[in-house]
């Protein structure tokens, strides 16, 4: 392989997540048409390996890809899995979370919000009180990594309380799907989602539902509230023609092809040590300038920290924020609406040297300030 005939970005913003010199190159392929069988293989085995990730393929589960960011995943599961006299349950501890409630106010969806404090997780016991106060309660939502806090969701116990219950349990896993280890199954998911741009370390483009063969069945009598996003029309067709409905994001395709192969070179659990080791790094750099973490250390998910403002005169982060991008690093404004934080992330294809490399970047910053 050639040097990198791309300068190397830091990105440690919530995604999309800085990509290996080989997934870009992997988008360099001669012009095809998407319908050529050629391309509709390549497609399968990209929808395959995703099943594989959350250990889905012998467990009875189905890929459905979609076209499009992470959130036309929140709104294809919501729309297509709610069966006509349904009611959904949103777990709400943090802004993804409330983009579900705010899907299901633009289709008329009957819901149930139950709001929760955003800095810590999700207590099972409140999702049980309130499945018993409201009723009739058919899907429970809610997001396992809740990415404007990095706050983790215990979705094993929700997804058994969902159960429990008689629901479907759908869940929003973008953030975390291919870095903490995912076992659908066992973790009593029904449906969950992601995009190729976060932990398989792709494209941005190619986004993805994985859900239950029997709920795809049956979801074949619910109402079609999407002409687009519809998750039964997407999986028959792939199923029948090996293609997707509409145009897929052809380049972004070719390249998850080639993450899923690193991904499973890396394997799930040495990345999901070097997920953690990244962020031991960002611990560290913190305590060493002083800065102050939002959550508390035992409900990250170890993938997203959230930085207080310091309350330092010379503070201002769209100053810090533009010395670090000039340097090739990029940090993210937080998603907490009652105090100034932001974010540093560390999803991608970096390395623990990349986040001394950063803390360094950093130190000049707040002292050029
Ligand atoms: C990134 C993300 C999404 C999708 O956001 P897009 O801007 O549509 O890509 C959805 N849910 C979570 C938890 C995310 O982190």
């Amino acid at each position: 392989m050639e040097a990198s005939m791309v300068e190397r970005k830091v990105l440690l913003n919530p995604g999309p997540a800085t990509t290996t010199d080989t997934v870009k190159q992997a988008q360099v392929v001669p012009d095809i048409c998407p319908r050529e069988h050629e391309f509709g293989a390549v497609m399968q085995s990209v929808a395959d390996d995703l099943v594989r990730i959350v250990h889905g393929e012998h467990a009875g589960y189905e890929p459905i890809l979609f076209c499009g960011s992470g959130t036309v995943c929140i709104d294809a599961a919501l729309s297509s899995f709610l069966p006509q006299d349904g009611r959904v349950l949103v777990v709400d501890n943090g802004a993804y979370s409330h983009r579900a409630v705010e899907v299901c106010e633009y289709y008329g969806l009957p819901h149930h919000e139950l709001k929760l404090p955003i800095d810590r997780p999700i207590d099972v016991d409140e999702v049980q009180r309130c499945i018993d106060g409201v009723g009739g309660i058919s899907m429970v939502y809610t997001t396992h990594h809740e990415t404007g806090t990095g706050v983790l969701n215990p979705i094993r116990e929700i997804g058994q309380c969902a159960h429990d219950n008689g629901a479907i349990f759908v869940v929003d896993t973008t953030s975390s799907l291919a870095m903490i280890p995912l076992d659908v199954a066992a973790d009593n998911i029904d449906a969950c989602m992601a995009s190729a741009q976060k932990g398989i370390q792709g494209m941005t483009g190619l986004s993805f539902l994985i859900a239950k063969t029997s709920l795809m069945e049956e979801s074949a009598s619910y109402p079609k509230r999407s002409y687009y996003c519809n998750a039964y029309r997407q999986y028959m067709h792939f199923k029948k023609t090996g293609q997707m409905h509409f145009t897929p994001p052809v380049q972004a395709i070719y390249a998850a092809r080639q993450a899923l192969d690193e991904y499973f070179e890396e394997g799930e659990a040495a990345k999901w040590a070097r997920h953690q080791d990244l962020a031991r790094h960002v611990h560290e750099g913190l305590r060493r300038l002083g800065l102050e973490e939002v959550i508390a250390p035992e409900f990250q998910s170890q993938l997203v920290v959230a930085v207080r403002y310091p309350d330092w005169p010379s503070w201002d982060f769209d100053k810090v924020h533009d010395y670090c991008y000039e340097r090739g690093f990029t940090i993210y404004p937080g998603k907490i609406e009652e105090e100034g934080t932001f974010r540093i992330c560390t999803l991608g294809a970096i390395a623990p040297d990349d986040i001394d490399s950063f803390f360094a970047v950093l130190e000049h910053a707040l002292h050029e300030g």
